[in-house]
């Protein structure tokens, strides 16, 4: 895929002996451009791994070996793989999208997302499901709104990055072709 560079300042080197476990799911509460110059900005003190855009472009302020400074407070914690007094900086990877918490997706958002999550996911073997694919509240509930309003939005994530889902009309014809292979092989 293709991913646009945007160095951040906002990170330290390396991830203290941890890996990503987790990938974190953000919004922009703003625009992509608007996030670009936040990131680049040393006194913001803030970054994340990617953002991803209404458009479906993508861009990478932090490389997923550094830890990015994207949900490094905790507060009433539902997540369940936090690890308690670590920060999960050091063991997460972050994604912000364009937008505010009340918007509806765009097709090539999602599309763009997940095809990042797959790819992240692969390169760090973590499970792509609910369990790992995490909103930001879930870590911080003082954010309640990040990613979304609506947190279906993040199950539509973990759906359209698992590769392993075939569409149900797929499972079917798959069914079909082996009953008819058992049948040749009973040479019914
Ligand atoms: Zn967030």
């Amino acid at each position: 895929m293709n991913i646009v560079q945007k160095k951040s300042p906002n990170f330290w080197a390396g991830r203290k002996g941890y890996r990503p476990e987790g990938v974190v799911i953000h919004i922009m509460d703003g625009t992509l451009v608007g996030t670009d110059s936040w990131f680049a900005n040393p006194a913001s003190q803030v970054s994340a791994h990617y953002g991803v855009g209404r458009t479906g472009e993508v861009h990478q302020y932090v490389k997923e070996e550094d830890t990015a400074w994207h949900a490094g407070r905790v507060d009433a914690p539902v997540w369940k793989l936090i690890k308690p007094n670590i920060n999960p900086n050091l063991y997460t990877i972050g994604i912000e999208h364009e937008g505010k918490p009340d918007d509806v997706w765009t097709d090539a958002m999602k599309q763009a997302s997940a095809a990042l999550i797959r790819e992240i996911c692969q390169r760090w073997q973590i499970p792509i499901d609910r369990g790992h694919i995490v909103g930001h509240f879930e870590i911080f509930s003082k954010k309640p709104n990040c990613p979304a309003r609506d947190k279906k939005i993040i199950d539509e994530l973990v759906a359209m990055a698992s590769p392993q889902t075939p569409p149900p009309s797929q499972v079917e014809e798959g069914v079909k072709k082996i009953e008819e292979g058992l049948k040749i092989l009973k040479g019914i």
